[in-house]
């Protein structure tokens, strides 16, 4: 279905998504009244199951170590702000990066990465077995169970599964897939959002510059949440160029500045610049690049990034918070109870399907069921079914 309806194109720039030339729905709907189809996306999502289990979703810190850390809601929302902020820069479509920043950790386990490779890790040893012609492919990607989420697991609507969003804002969610899992989405849907994994290519600058915020935002954040945790100093950072450049810019405009509103100023200064470094790149490779429509982006080479000096600082910086906050013995030591939970959970379901919610015992392939079941699970509700069925208290 090509929309034809709503069209808000008005200062669009003719290389940014219009949602008049949508490519368009998996079941042709009719056009809302007062809406694009790309703000109806965006409002579909806020309004889903999924979304609102975002906020008892861990970021890097445990949902119940602290009320102030970022969550993979307020994640969202900072990655929408960023994207959208950048989008009207370059005349982009800003409710297409809004609807794809808010799906595009709906697939998220609980406990961030940790819940994900423990469970990634049950697959690849399950899921062949049980599942020998599921079509989905085997082992647990986050950005699949995103496109999953809003494809067929949300169940809203009557006549059919998922949310029923746009192309654009699906090939948007579906960041990376491995190439197994591209030809298994390439077969249900030829042509489709796995298309570019076989073939190359790229998706739309809205769908690029999601992923581009998607990374400002959590280098910057985590650098706060680091720091109120305690587990890093501004002492620590000082030997991160990047940071520190910001930090020292921030003491010369306000000499006396300590303490959490340094931190805060140092980095305010360090997003606004990589928002800013984000914009001139772009709009210079773009208009190196001379595309015009929306098909020249997709047939070429990414074109939203940073300048190759931001880009080298950044690389830098996301060093220094692997090896200081990712991999910090109190963040590890949290990140292997997190995995048990995942996997004990995964055992005992596979064991004993009644002991879920029937819709996900009834599933055909056992071990995608489980997956599916646990990976929407936040991590409260996670640690209170593995307390439930084992008995253990892994996090009191
Ligand atoms: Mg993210």
């Amino acid at each position: 279905m090509t929309g034809t309806g709503i069209v808000s194109a008005e200062g669009l720039a003719p290389y940014a998504s219009n949602p008049a030339f949508s490519r368009g729905r998996r079941y042709p709907e009719p056009e809302a009244p007062t809406r694009t189809a790309y703000q109806r996306d965006r409002d579909r999502v806020i309004h889903c199951t999924a979304f609102r289990r975002l906020v008892y979703k861990t970021q890097v810190f445990l949902n119940h170590e602290g009320d102030l850390f970022r969550t993979r809601l307020t994640h969202s929302l900072e990655v929408a702000q960023l994207g959208r902020s950048i989008a009207r820069s370059l005349r982009l479509n800003e409710d297409l990066v809004e609807a794809i920043a808010l799906a595009h950790d709906l697939g998220h386990t609980p406990f961030g990465h940790a819940g994900q490779d423990a469970l990634n890790e049950c697959l690849r040893n399950r899921g062949p077995q049980d599942a020998p012609d599921a079509g989905d492919g085997w082992g647990f990607e986050h950005n699949l169970q995103s496109l999953r989420v809003v494809d067929e697991l949300e169940e809203r609507y009557p006549a059919f599964d998922g949310l029923n969003l746009c192309f654009e804002t699906r090939e948007g969610v579906l960041k990376h897939c491995s190439r197994a899992n591209a030809l298994r989405l390439e077969q249900q849907e030829p042509g489709g959002v796995a298309w570019r994994f076989l073939h190359g290519g790229s998706p739309s600058l809205e769908a690029q510059l999601c992923n581009l915020a998607d990374e400002i935002a959590y280098n910057a954040h985590d650098i706060d949440d680091g720091v109120r945790s305690g587990l890093l100093s501004m002492e620590q950072l000082a030997e991160v160029e990047l940071f520190e450049h910001y930090r020292r810019l921030a003491l010369t405009h306000h000499p006396s500045l300590a303490g959490r509103r340094l931190l805060f100023e140092a980095i305010r200064l360090m997003l606004s610049d990589q928002v800013y470094d984000v914009i001139d790149t772009t709009r210079e490779r773009i208009a190196a690049s001379g595309v015009e429509s929306v098909d020249a982006v997709r047939a070429g080479p990414r074109l939203v990034a940073f300048s190759e000096g931001m880009r080298e600082r950044t690389r830098v910086l996301k060093i220094f918070l692997l090896r200081n906050l990712y991999r910090h013995p109190q963040v590890m030591e949290t990140t292997q109870r997190a995995r048990r939970v995942v996997s004990d959970l995964f055992d005992l379901y596979m064991e004993k399907p009644s002991e879920m919610p029937e819709a996900h015992g009834q599933r055909q392939h056992q071990a995608r069921a489980v997956a599916d079941y646990i990976a929407g699970m936040t991590d409260r509700f996670a640690i209170r079914e593995h307390e439930r069925l084992l008995g253990a208290v892994l996090f009191p």
